[in-house]
C-alpha cells in the first residue's frame, strides 16, 4: 500500500442502483446528512494540495468510491487528474483506482481510465442468477450492463478486478461462480463479506451462516490452489493475503494484520473519516477544507488514535489460538462486529492448511 492512501467519494452516497445489501446506504443512516452531494473542484483541489504536501514526494493512492463515483461525470475526473499534474512538484508517484457498478461505463470512460492508468474495481456477483441482488431503481438485474462494461474495459485495455459481495447465496454457489468467472477470463477477484446493518442480527439469504462461509473458504481455496498449480494463477485477494502471511510477508489488505490501519475517506463535502465502514458522525475526524486541517492533523487527532486503539483489542480466545498468525482473530473489525466466524476459520484451516505448502517455492 502506498504511504498515503485516500478513498474519495465524489458523489457521496448518491447511486443509480438499489443493491439489496448496500452497506453505505446503512452507514449514512448514522449521519445527520445522508448525502453531501457532488464534490466541488475546489474541495478536490484542497484534497490534492494537502495530500501532496503530506506525501512530500512519496507515492499516493487516490481510490474513488461511492455511492457511484461515475455519477460525477468524466469531466470531474479529468479536472482532478489535471490538478494533480499541475501541483505534483515533488513528482509523487500517483496510483488511481475507481470502484464502479459499471452501468455508466462507455468508451469515453474507458479511454480516460486507460490514459490515466486507473485500476478499476467492477462489481459483479456472478452470472445472471447470482447477480440478482444488484438491481436498479425498477428492480432490474444489472447483469447485462455490467458484463458490457467489462467488455468495454477489456477492449480498451483497462486493468480491472471483479468485486463480488459474499452473500449466503454466493457462498452456496461458489463453485458455479468461480467457473463462470474463469470462463469469462476474469483473473483478479475479490470477495467482500456481506455485512448486516449496524446492530442487526437478522438472518436472510444475504448474510452467510458460519457453514456457508466455511463452504466458500474451502471451495474457494481449493479452486485457487488448483489454478495455481496448473500455472493458471487467479488472484483472489483474501487468499493472496493469507499466502503472504503464511510465507511471513506483510499483507496489503486492511484488517488482515489483525487491526485497523490508518485510512482517510474523503466525503463529497471534504469531511474525512477513518474508514469506509465508519463514515458516521461519531467518527468524523475533520474537514479538509478547513485552513487548520491537513492530513497530518487528521491522522493524529484524538478520534483517529481512538479508532486505531479500539481495534487493537484481541479476543481472549484468539490470544491462545495457534491459528492467530494466519486468522488474525477474524480480520477486519467491522466484519468481527457483524458476526463471529471463528468456527468457519477453524474448519477451513483444518481442511486446507496442508495445501498452503504448495506456495513455499514462491519464497525462493
Ligand atoms: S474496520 Fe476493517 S476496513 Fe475499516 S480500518 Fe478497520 S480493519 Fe480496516
Ligand atoms: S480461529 Fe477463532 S480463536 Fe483462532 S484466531 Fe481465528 S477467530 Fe480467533
Amino acid at each position: 500500500m502506498p504511504p498515503l492512501s485516500i478513498m474519495i467519494k465524489p458523489a457521496s452516497s448518491l447511486c443509480n442502483m438499489r443493491c439489496k445489501y448496500c452497506f453505505y446506504h446503512d452507514v449514512t443512516d448514522y449521519r445527520d446528512i445522508k448525502s453531501f452531494g457532488f464534490m466541488s473542484n475546489d474541495t478536490a483541489r484542497n484534497i490534492i494540495k494537502k495530500a501532496l504536501a503530506f506525501a512530500n514526494g512519496e507515492s499516493i493512492s487516490f481510490a474513488f468510491q461511492g455511492g457511484e463515483p461515475t455519477l460525477c461525470g468524466v469531466d470531474f475526473f479529468k479536472t482532478f487528474c489535471a490538478t494533480v499534474k499541475e501541483l505534483n512538484h515533488k513528482n509523487s508517484t500517483i496510483y488511481y483506482g475507481l470502484q464502479t457498478n459499471g452501468t455508466l461505463i462507455d468508451n469515453e470512460w474507458a479511454r480516460f481510465f486507460k490514459a490515466n492508468n486507473f485500476l478499476i474495481g467492477l462489481s459483479l456477483d456472478g452470472d445472471f442468477n447470482n447477480n440478482s441482488f444488484r438491481i436498479d431503481e425498477k428492480g432490474n438485474n444489472s447483469y447485462y450492463k455490467i458484463t458490457k462494461a467489462a467488455e468495454t474495459l477489456a477492449k480498451n485495455n483497462v486493468d480491472f478486478n471483479i468485486l463480488t459481495v459474499l452473500t449466503g447465496k454466493c457462498a452456496d454457489n461458489i463453485d458455479e461462480i468461480l467457473a463462470f468467472f474463469k470462463k469469462k477470463g476474469f483473473k483478479y477477484l475479490q470477495f467482500i463479506p456481506c455485512l448486516r446493518p449496524f446492530g442487526d442480527n437478522s438472518e436472510s439469504e444475504l448474510y452467510m451462516t458460519p457453514e456457508q462461509y466455511t463452504n466458500f473458504l474451502i471451495h474457494g481455496f481449493n479452486f485457487y490452489v488448483k489454478e495455481y498449480v496448473r500455472d493458471n494463477y487467479t488472484s483472489i485477494r483474501y487468499f493472496d493475503n493469507l499466502v503472504h502471511l503464511y510465507l511471513g510477508n506483510p499483507t496489503e489488505q486492511c484488517g488482515m494484520c489483525g487491526h485497523c490501519m490508518h485510512q482517510f475517506v474523503a466525503e463529497g463535502n471534504g469531511n474525512i473519516y477513518p474508514c469506509d465502514f465508519y463514515c458516521t458522525d461519531e467518527w468524523l475526524l475533520g474537514n479538509i477544507n478547513e485552513d487548520n486541517e491537513n492530513f497530518d492533523t487528521l491522522a493524529h487527532c484524538d478520534k483517529a488514535i481512538e479508532f486505531l486503539r479500539e481495534s487493537l483489542k484481541i479476543d481472549e480466545k484468539c490470544k491462545k489460538c495457534r491459528l492467530y498468525p494466519l486468522c488474525r482473530g477474524g480480520g477486519c473489525k467491522r466484519s468481527r462486529e457483524d458476526r463471529d466466524y471463528c468456527e468457519s476459520y477453524k474448519a477451513f484451516f483444518k481442511a486446507c492448511l496442508p495445501l498452503f505448502r504448495v506456495f513455499i517455492n514462491e519464497k525462493k
